[in-house]
């Protein structure tokens, strides 16, 4: 069992979800269902929370990660701030509680539609991507007649060392300014009557498990801060992304007090911002699937699983792993090397390989860590409702999101007549 899966344990050799066999969870809610942990992910946020001490901060939790309402919900209550990379996040956090003062609004392509929703409700500020976009924001805000507050992405050309899909802090990839372009940016946003230079902001990649690219990043964005202030151009907030990689198969990964730690050393009397998702609910929920067949031929044993590739894509898009667990610890089934393949037709269709685990038909698995990057990654790929989500808490459990039926799938389609 990882570090991190407090909520995720064996009590008399049954999975449980805090104080809630997950044998009950399928009973009542069935199969595939992704189960969250709600004491996980205060707890996970909480950490981020209180390692910056007295320092000014603000933890805003990247939506991307999972945006169902009841998770936004749970970590507003704890007075979290938002990262934000569309108009739908945004409305998805007000309506769970959240505040646009702590949203931060990221990503490479705001139209104008989302720039002025931002604006009219507040928007604690904008993380630009580009000159281009910087206008947009400049023109949008002036026929508002209000002020944009914005902080420009910076891309340090550091190697996040992780999956090339999910490293963004090199010159390669697709986001953020070039450092050296970025003063003549802050110079431009600095005479702007509609402009509102506040922060700096940088997101180098996800699941990095080593502190140094993170450090190497700092150091660099300290120099560029460094030259503003030289240039007269005050900046109030450093936003240093997320990307803080979570235990996924054992694997070592970021201390996250003394990541802080290091950082507050480095950076006095600004506020940080961090934006981490993955770090908050990455490991405080789990993707339940039940065995439909067993199939064994001579070089290869599948288990055919209910689950598939739309409803937890990262073992085919990124080769991801996760854990996975038999429901009861003491299932006598096929032992075996087994891959766990979906119904969808696709040979990646695939949620693991080559796991050692003893089998029978009707069997219910978790695969552990699936709390990110799941449920918001699904889709209806070969006409498949979604799945629903459910959220425990100690002894009570609530479904958060209904199953979708598969009238759902196609009520805004129309034939051509
Ligand atoms: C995706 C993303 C995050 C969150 O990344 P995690 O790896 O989930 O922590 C934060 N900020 C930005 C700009 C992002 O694109």
């Amino acid at each position: 069992m990882h570090k991190k899966h407090l909520g995720f344990s064996y009590k008399n050799q049954i999975l449980h979800a805090e104080s809630v066999a997950i044998t009950d969870l399928m009973a009542v809610y069935g199969s595939p269902l992704y189960v969250y942990s709600r004491m996980d992910i205060e707890n996970n946020w909480r950490e981020f929370d209180q390692a910056f001490g007295d320092h000014p901060h603000l933890v805003c939790y990247a939506v991307k990660a999972n945006s169902n309402l009841a998770v936004l919900n749970v970590l507003a209550k704890l007075g979290s701030g938002f990262d934000i990379v569309s108009i739908g996040e945004l409305e998805r956090v007000l309506v769970a509680g959240g505040k646009a003062g702590k949203c931060v609004f990221s990503g490479v392509a705001k139209t104008k539609i989302e720039i002025e929703r931002a604006l009219e409700v507040g928007v604690r500020c904008f993380n630009v991507e580009s000159a281009s976009e910087l206008s947009r924001i400049e023109s949008v805000a002036r026929s508002v007649g209000k002020q944009a507050p914005i902080s420009i992405r910076v891309n340090p050309n550091v190697d996040a060392k992780t999956h090339p899909y999910i490293s963004t802090g090199l010159k390669e990839n697709k986001f953020g300014v070039d450092m050296s372009n970025a003063i003549d940016l802050y110079q431009q946003a600095q005479d702007s009557k509609y402009l509102n230079v506040q922060g700096l902001d940088c997101h180098i990649g996800s699941q990095i498990t080593e502190v140094s690219p993170f450090l190497d990043a700092l150091d660099k964005v300290l120099v560029l801060l460094k030259q503003l202030k030289d240039k007269g151009i005050g900046i109030t907030h450093l936003d240093l992304g997320g990307g803080i990689g979570i235990d996924y198969e054992g694997e070592q990964t970021i201390d996250i007090q003394n990541y802080i730690d290091v950082m507050i050393s480095k950076v006095e009397n600004i506020e940080i911002i961090l934006e981490p998702g993955r770090a908050i609910v990455g490991n405080a929920g789990i993707f339940m699937t039940k065995v439909e067949f067993l199939k064994q031929n001579s070089e290869h044993s599948f288990a055919i699983v209910d689950g598939a590739m739309n409803d937890l894509l990262r073992p085919s898009f990124y080769n991801a792993y996760h854990q996975v667990l038999p429901i009861n610890k003491n299932a006598k089934g096929i032992q075996a090397h087994w891959d766990l393949v979906g119904p969808i037709c696709e040979t990646g269709d695939f949620l693991a390989k080559n796991r050692a685990l003893s089998l029978s038909e009707g069997d219910y698995l978790a695969l552990m860590s699936a709390g990110a990057y799941g449920f918001t990654m699904s889709s209806n790929y070969n006409t498949r409702p979604r799945v629903a989500e459910v959220m425990v808490s100690g002894t009570n459990h609530q479904l958060v999101r209904q199953r979708e039926s598969v009238q759902d799938l196609f009520a805004q389609e129309r034939l051509y007549e």
